[in-house]
């Protein structure tokens, strides 16, 4: 296992803090990848690690990937996310999460927070009354409350982009859309699909969610072992990651994959299989960017209107990143990078302009 500083001078990484509190048992470990375009922004999850040294690397590759994220959707943010471990089940309490807010509210607002698996929304809630560093809040706090409803606008955004890259128009009527796992993200993207006028395949390890979508949106219902099988338009894993591996390419019969999961490459070379396959790839952190673009705007003062147009624009930046895959010969998780790395390095360079302040 490599050190700490190892890690961090590889990847890059400008701070990783350790928080510990004797009382409420708290250990948390907050990492900072990048601030070059502002506060580093991304979830605190809460899980229930192995080890310290599984804790340590699930941050940094979390933190690192949020620096992507914030930087192709035009954010003003930066790359951090935290994890304490534990498990919230039996540890969740209120001082536990106040002791925490104290630590966020110590990083002076260089890394602010927001809900990941294992928090919510009245976690944020009670992280609040601590430090103003956190986001995702309730409505009544001034917060945005629960992203999935944005991320699924953003994902439906990302369809259309496909849409029009491969049949040249980004209406959905009459396509068909698998969409794996119909929890908060996925059931909301099926309401967008009803609505576009596609045809709705859905599939859920809890029968009921997908009962429910079949009810309400007249999908139809597939195992979820076959889901990425079915032949469609758009395959839409909405559930978990490392979905698109060695295994699971072969199989596709679809001509796309735009969904919300995390990490849905097994590895890189993944890409590499879906391009060699002619399946158009939206890469993950873009398609799913709806959420922390939602997040994005409630420094600005919260304005839903505001915040769903800029969601929206996934579908620009989309076309673009697809126009950069052909022109460089690239995989267009590769062009992803190229444009999220181009605008850290020109939007800092700005930063050598003395202003006033
Ligand atoms: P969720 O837990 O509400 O929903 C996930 C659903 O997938 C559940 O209904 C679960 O039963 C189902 N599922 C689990 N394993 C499955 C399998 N093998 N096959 C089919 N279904 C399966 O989570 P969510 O908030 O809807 O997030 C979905 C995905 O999108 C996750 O990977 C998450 O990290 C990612 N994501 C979510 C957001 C957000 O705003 N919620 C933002 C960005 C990314």
């Amino acid at each position: 296992m490599a050190g700490v500083f190892d890690i961090v001078t590889t990847d890059g990484f400008e701070q990783v803090a350790y928080f510990h509190d004797q009382a409420t048992r708290l250990r948390a470990i907050v990492a900072i990848h990048s601030t070059a375009l502002g506060p580093s922004l991304g979830g605190t999850r809460f899980y229930p690690y192995a080890s310290e040294d599984d804790a340590l690397v699930d941050v940094c590759r979390l933190a690192r990937s949020m620096t992507y994220k914030h930087a192709v959707c035009g954010n003003d943010l930066g790359g951090g996310k935290a994890v304490i471990i534990g498990d919230p089940a039996t540890m969740r309490s209120e001082a536990l999460l106040r002791a925490y807010g104290r630590f966020v509210e110590g990083l002076s607002g260089r890394y602010i927070t927001a809900e990941d698996v294992g928090t919510t929304q009245a976690d944020m809630d009670l992280i609040h009354r601590e430090t103003p560093h956190v986001t995702g809040v309730s409505m009544s706090l001034g917060g945005s409350g629960d992203p999935s409803p944005a991320t699924a606008w953003g994902v439906l955004w990302a369809m259309k982009a496909v849409a029009e890259r491969l049949w040249g128009t980004p209406s959905l009527a009459g396509r068909h859309v698998c969409v794996s796992g119909v929890g908060k993200v996925g059931s909301a993207l099926v309401a967008h699909l009803a609505d576009e006028g596609a045809k709705v395949t859905v599939s859920d390890v809890r029968k009921e969610a997908a009962e429910l979508a079949v009810d309400q949106y007249g999908a139809v219902a597939v195992g979820p072992e076959a889901a990425h099988t079915v032949a469609c338009d758009i395959f839409s894993p909405c559930a978990l990651g490392s979905v698109l591996n060695s295994t699971t390419i072969p199989e596709l019969r679809c001509d796309a994959v735009v969904g919300s999961a995390n990490n849905q490459l097994a590895s890189p070379a993944d890409a590499e299989r879906l391009r060699h396959r002619g399946v158009v790839y939206a890469p993950d952190f873009v398609a799913n960017a709806g959420g922390v673009i939602n997040i994005a705007e409630e420094p600005h003062g919260y304005d839903h209107a505001r915040a769903y147009d800029r969601i929206a624009s996934i579908h620009d930046t989309l076309l673009q990143m697809f126009e950069r895959a052909d022109v460089d010969g690239i995989t267009t998780a590769a062009a992803a990078d190229r444009l999220a790395e181009e605008r850290i390095a020109s939007v800092s360079h700005t930063r050598l302009i003395r202003t006033g302040r």
